[in-house]
């Protein structure tokens, strides 16, 4: 299909019918709609991820990522003072392939790993269900929101999940700030300007004016699980490690749209591409204060200083000639600053008796 051209709205499709019914939505409704609708959301029905799917991510593009990150895990788990159990939380965890490789990396320390209590938040059923082969050995509890994991001394990590989360965005009028919305017309989905304020205007706080035609974005859920995760771990102890790929601020138009590993039209077919948009990493650190943040350091750097080179030195002793250069490849494609190494960012919070988290040692 011809991505460029405009989609044809199916009386049935749910998105259509609830702008027939009731005007256009927030770009942060039908981003909410198109990811997550029970019955039609992109991920609620399949798995979108890999090769043969839409989009790749680190943990798919090799297992050093998750293992690299277990052994973060239990490093930070003793500068905690090794409780025992502790918590450790995923968010949006795909496969299950970072947490598997993260839990196989963590038996090296036999204490850690029996003082884990498993907990994955995750919307999608079809993605739960790969989880669930996943990490047969290591049953987990599932969660729909953070709010129901239970509250204790915890570890937290979510790759890719914020990006998913729903954004606002606004656009520089004369008239001042005005949000853009998505309507329907004859040829489908449409990005329109709000004609007055609407309730999210209120999220702009201080933001001032940009050139006309200027985009901003908030993320107000990513925000508020910010803070969340702030307040438990101040309380509670532990850290969280949260990686994607970012923009510096809210300034910009990030929203996007992958279908089958290409560039897809955001309003296209709702529901059948993954559509994100870049984290803003200052937002969340002032929504986590009362904590400690860390970062944001780019992906190749923090990947490095936990001992990447090392690692793939290690998995290459044994390998086959063509084992041996995917695990070069991998390594590339994970840090090179043309690949994933700069654009994508690792930033944690912790604890604010905390010590600097390992790759985060000079924030
Ligand atoms: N972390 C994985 C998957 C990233 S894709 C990896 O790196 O491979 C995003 C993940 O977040 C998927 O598992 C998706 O189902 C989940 N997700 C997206 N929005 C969600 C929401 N609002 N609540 C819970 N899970 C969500």
């Amino acid at each position: 299909m011809n991505a460029d051209a405009p989609a044809r709205v199916s009386p049935r499709d749910s998105l259509g019918r609830l702008i027939a019914l009731q005007g256009p939505i927030t770009v942060a409704r039908f981003m909410a709609e198109a990811l997550t609708h029970p019955r039609d959301g992109y991920y609620m029905r399949a798995d979108p991820l890999g090769a043969a799917g839409d989009f790749t991510t680190a943990p798919e593009i090799s297992q050093m990522f998750g293992e690299l990150i277990g052994l973060w895990c239990a490093d930070c788990w003793r500068a905690m003072g090794a409780p025992d159990p502790v918590l450790l939380v995923e968010l949006g965890p795909g496969r299950g392939t970072l947490m598997a490789d993260a839990l196989r990396a963590a038996a090296t320390a036999p204490d850690f790993r029996a003082a884990l209590d498993i907990h994955l938040v995750e919307a999608s059923p079809a993605l739960r269900a790969r989880q669930e082969d996943a990490l047969a050995e290591a049953p987990p509890s599932w969660h729909n929101d953070f709010a129901d994991v239970p509250q204790g001394p915890m570890l937290l990590i979510a790759n890719e999940f914020l990006d998913a989360l729903p954004i606002h965005q606004f656009v520089a009028t004369a008239q001042g700030w005005r949000e853009r919305l998505v309507g329907l017309d004859d040829d489908g989905f449409r990005f329109v300007l709000a004609p007055g304020a609407t309730p999210a205007c209120a999220l702009i706080g201080a933001n001032p004016i940009g050139e006309a035609g200027a985009v901003l974005e908030i993320r107000p859920t990513a925000a508020l699980l910010a803070r969340d995760i702030a307040e438990r771990l101040a309380a509670d102890g532990g850290a969280a490690l949260l990686v994607d790929f970012d923009k510096t601020g809210p300034s910009g138009d990030s929203l996007q749209a992958v279908r089958g590993h290409k560039r897809h039209d955001v309003l296209a077919d709702p529901g059948s591409a993954d559509i994100a948009a870049a984290v803003d990493f200052a937002a969340l650190a002032e929504a986590a204060r009362g904590a400690r943040v860390h970062g944001p350091v780019p992906q190749g750097e923090f990947l490095e200083t936990l001992g990447l080179g090392a690692r793939a030195a290690a998995l290459a002793v044994n390998a086959t000639p063509d084992q041996a250069a995917a695990i070069d490849s991998a390594r590339h494609r994970l840090t090179a600053p043309d690949q994933m190494g700069i654009l994508f960012k690792a930033f944690a919070i912790t604890a604010p008796d905390m010590p600097a988290p390992a790759g985060f040692a000079t924030s």
